[in-house]
């Protein structure tokens, strides 16, 4: 039996949420929503859930995920119940609870455990450089090495178990029976979404938004790969250094759009920013930049009188590896990903 909690609508307040509890039912909010159907009616049920606290049957939901942010349902909304905040703020929740840690709630919750985690990276990261003596070649060297490392090392430990509790919660505790076989049909639909987010396009103002997404997506995909598997700073190679500027100017381009839109607040999707989403952006940003001026330093010989510019970048780095990616808004970009497959398999089951 489904236990209420009238209490959910506070906790859900340090995840984002506004005053859910203004919502008076009126359905504008479904009615205005692109993405909603007779079979994924949102976010209007998710309110209801959240008002209620029935939060089994809303850990166990892909709805969630199934929103795309445009805002539309916040800017109809007759009682500023903010519903797509609502549902931004149920997407932390749920990744809160998909990660064994504990963290990501804790990180979502609390903005000084934030900066303090930031701030112990930070010093982790300039503590290591002394006991390298800033030798240039020693960090760089290392640097490399941390990226490959954290990249097996978050996704086995962190993010690989997170979406098998995930795969827990939402298909095997919906008693939802599922072939075998249908999980492979379903794979293209897994990777279709990870790298073209297509469902976004379903939103009636979204072909901008989107666009700027997946050249993000597909500059991170190519820099993660040109900078770990191609060896950027280190490569010889006039193709492999091109390919890394473009896609770090990529990157620092189109993040220094979205920061500024934030600043901005005129689009309904930047007036309420969460700490996490200053993170990701802020971070994302640095990133390409500190990158695209490491290599640039290296071409042009100043690398090794300038070592605090890759302290720097490291720093950043090590800070986005380990609390951003596993913990923070990258996360969304995976679990949503795995909730459009989740639900085709689902789909395919009936
Ligand atoms: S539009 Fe606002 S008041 Fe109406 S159902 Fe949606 S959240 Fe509630
Ligand atoms: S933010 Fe947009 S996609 Fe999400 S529920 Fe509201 S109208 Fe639908």
């Amino acid at each position: 039996m489904a236990r209420i909690n009238p209490e959910f609508t506070n906790k859900l307040k340090s995840y984002g949420a506004f005053d859910v509890n203004a919502c008076y039912n009126c359905g504008n909010c479904t009615a205005v929503c692109a993405l909603s159907d007779e079979n994924n009616s949102f976010p209007r049920k998710m309110i209801r859930y959240s008002v209620l606290g029935l939060e089994e049957e809303i850990e166990v939901s892909l709805e969630p995920w199934l929103c795309y942010y445009c805002g539309e349902c916040s800017a109809t909304c007759p009682r500023q119940a903010e519903p797509g905040e609502l549902m931004m703020s149920l997407r932390r929740w749920l990744t809160a609870k998909y990660d064994w840690t504990g963290l990501s709630g804790l990180l979502y919750r609390s903005l000084s455990a934030s900066l303090s985690a930031f701030i112990l990276l930070a010093v982790a990261v300039i503590a290591f450089a002394y006991r390298q003596d800033f030798d240039p070649g020693r960090l760089l060297h290392y640097g490399h090495y941390f990226e490959m490392i954290a990249i097996a090392g978050v996704f086995a430990v962190i993010l690989l178990p997170n979406l098998i509790r995930m795969w827990y919660m939402t298909i095997i505790k919906t008693k939802t029976k599922v072939p075998a076989g249908n999980y492979f049909k379903a794979l293209g639909e897994l990777f279709v979404h990870m790298f073209t987010q297509k469902r976004a396009l379903g939103c009636d103002d979204n072909q901008v938004r989107w666009f700027e997404h997946f050249i993000l997506v597909i500059g991170y995909l190519t820099l993660l790969f040109t900078t770990v598997f191609l060896d950027w700073f280190a490569s010889g190679s006039s193709f492999v250094i091109a390919a890394g500027y473009i896609e770090s100017a990529v990157i620092f381009t189109i993040t220094f759009i979205f920061v500024l839109s934030r600043f901005n607040k005129k689009e309904e999707v930047s007036k309420h920013a969460h700490p996490s989403d200053w993170f990701f952006v802020i971070w994302l940003f640095l990133m390409g930049l500190t990158a695209f001026f490491v290599r640039l330093f290296i071409d042009l010989d100043l690398l090794d009188g300038n070592i605090w510019l890759y302290i720097v970048h490291l720093i950043i780095l090590v800070q986005w590896a380990l609390i951003i990616v596993p913990f923070g808004k990258w996360t969304h970009f995976l679990y949503r990903s795995f909730a459009m497959y989740f639900q085709k398999v689902k789909e395919s089951a009936k």
